[in-house]
C-alpha cells in the first residue's frame, strides 16, 4: 500500500459516504436548494461534532441528530449544583486532544470561534495519606525538585525518562493520529529511531514495571501510576506506553477550555457546533428529541420493509438513513 498522508486520507474519508448516496446508485444527486443531506450524523458527541465539521468543510450537506436535549455528550458544561456554577459534566482536561492535529495544527480553526485553553500552574497536585505531596509545575525543574524530596534516584529517573520521551514522542503520535493501513506501522517507524528496539521492549512491557523499575520510593510511583489519571490494570501487559503519559502534562499541562469542557461542543456558544454550521449554512443541526434517532431508523426501515421491496444493506440503508432525515426536517419544519 502506498502511504497515505493524513490529509489525503481526510479527504479520502470524505468521499466515503458517496458509496451510500443517491449519486452511486445511480439517482440524482442532491441539489443544494433542497432539504436533503449527504451524511447524516448519529449523536451531537464531540466526536460526532468534529467529523461533522469536517465533512462540511469538504463541502458535505450533513444532518446530526442529538437525543439529548444538550449537545456535547460527555463534553459538556452545565450548573450541576447551585446557580451561576458551572461544572464540566465528564470530560475536563483537553490534554490527548491538544496533541490532534484537529487543535494542533488549528485543522478546523476553532480559535476563531471563541475556543481559547488556559493551561494551569500548578498543572497536578497528589497529596498523601501521610502529610506530603507532589506537585507537578510546568517548569520541569520544580516538579523534579519534587521528586527529590523523596529520592535522588527518583528525580533522576524523571528527568531521564522525560528527555527520552521527547525524542520518541512524535513517532508515537504519528502512529496514534494515522488511521491503520495508512502509514507506517509503529515497528517500522521504530526501526529508524536509535533506541527503537528498546521502546519496543518498553511498549511491551506493563506500566507498573516500567514503573517498579525506574522508581524507588511510593509516593513517586504513586504520582508514576495515577498522573494524570489511573490507568486500566497498570499490571497488564503493554500498558508501557501509560508510563510516559504523564510526560505529556508536563509538556501541555492539562489544557482546560475557558469557560468550561462545553466551549468545545455546546450550542451556546461552542466552536465546534459554530464552526460546524457556519461552514456551511448548508448543514444543520437538529436535537432529535424527545425520540433517539435509533428509534426512527428502526422505524424507517420497517416501513420500507413494509412496502414489500427486497431487502438490500446498501440501498435500504441509504433509503433508510434519507427517509429518516426527511421525516426529521420536515417535522422540524412543520
Ligand atoms: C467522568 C468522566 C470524565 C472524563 N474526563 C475526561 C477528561 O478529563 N479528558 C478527556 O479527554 N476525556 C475525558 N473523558 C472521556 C470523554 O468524555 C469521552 O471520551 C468523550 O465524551 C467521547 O465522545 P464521543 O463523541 O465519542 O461520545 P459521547 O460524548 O458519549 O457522545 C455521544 C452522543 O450521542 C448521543 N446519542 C447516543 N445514541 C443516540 C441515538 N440513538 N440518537 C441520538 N443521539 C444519540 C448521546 O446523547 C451523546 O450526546 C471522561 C469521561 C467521563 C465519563
Amino acid at each position: 500500500m502506498t502511504a497515505m498522508t493524513r490529509r489525503g486520507f481526510v479527504k479520502g474519508a470524505a468521499l466515503t459516504p458517496l458509496a451510500f448516496s443517491p449519486l452511486a446508485l445511480g439517482q440524482p444527486a442532491p441539489t443544494s436548494t433542497s432539504e436533503k443531506f449527504d451524511i447524516v450524523i448519529a449523536g451531537a458527541g464531540h466526536n460526532s461534532l468534529i467529523t461533522a465539521a469536517y465533512l462540511a468543510k469538504a463541502g458535505y450537506r450533513c444532518l446530526v441528530l442529538e437525543g439529548r436535549p444538550i449537545v456535547g455528550g460527555g463534553v459538556k458544561t452545565a450548573e450541576l449544583t447551585l446557580k451561576g456554577f458551572r461544572h464540566d459534566t465528564c470530560s475536563s482536561a483537553h490534554q490527548f486532544l491538544f496533541d490532534n492535529p484537529m487543535l494542533r495544527d488549528k485543522e478546523l480553526n476553532l480559535e476563531a470561534y471563541g475556543l481559547e485553553y488556559i493551561f494551569p500552574d500548578p498543572v497536578f497536585h497528589m497529596p498523601f495519606a501521610d502529610g506530603t505531596s507532589i506537585t507537578q509545575w510546568r517548569d520541569p525543574e520544580r516538579t523534579i525538585t519534587e521528586f527529590a524530596k523523596f529520592s535522588k534516584k527518583d528525580a533522576t529517573s524523571y528527568r531521564k525518562m522525560m528527555e527520552e520521551y521527547e525524542s520518541v514522542k512524535p513517532i508515537l503520535e504519528a502512529v496514534t493520529y494515522t488511521p491503520i493501513g495508512f502509514g507506517k506501522p509503529l515497528n517500522d517507524r521504530l526501526a529508524d529511531h536509535p533506541k527503537g528496539k528498546i521502546w519496543q521492549r518498553r511498549l511491551a512491557m506493563s506500566h507498573w514495571e516500567i514503573v517498579r523499575a525506574n522508581f524507588e520510593d511510593d509516593h513517586c510511583r504513586s504520582f508514576m501510576l495515577c498522573a494524570p489519571w489511573g490507568n486500566m490494570p497498570p499490571e497488564n501487559p503493554v500498558t508501557g506506553r501509560s508510563a510516559y503519559s504523564t510526560f505529556n502534562q508536563q509538556r501541555t499541562s492539562r489544557p482546560l477550555p475557558k469557560g468550561g469542557s462545553g466551549k468545545l461542543s455546546a450550542k451556546q456558544p461552542g466552536a465546534l457546533i459554530q464552526n460546524f454550521v457556519d461552514e456551511v449554512t448548508r448543514s444543520k443541526f437538529r436535537i432529535a428529541k424527545p425520540r433517539l434517532l435509533s428509534r426512527l431508523l428502526v422505524d424507517e426501515l420497517e416501513r420500507i420493509r413494509q412496502t414489500g421491496s427486497p431487502y438490500s444493506p446498501q440501498t435500504d440503508l441509504s433509503k433508510v438513513v434519507q427517509g429518516t432525515a426527511e421525516k426529521i426536517i420536515r417535522e422540524a419544519n412543520a
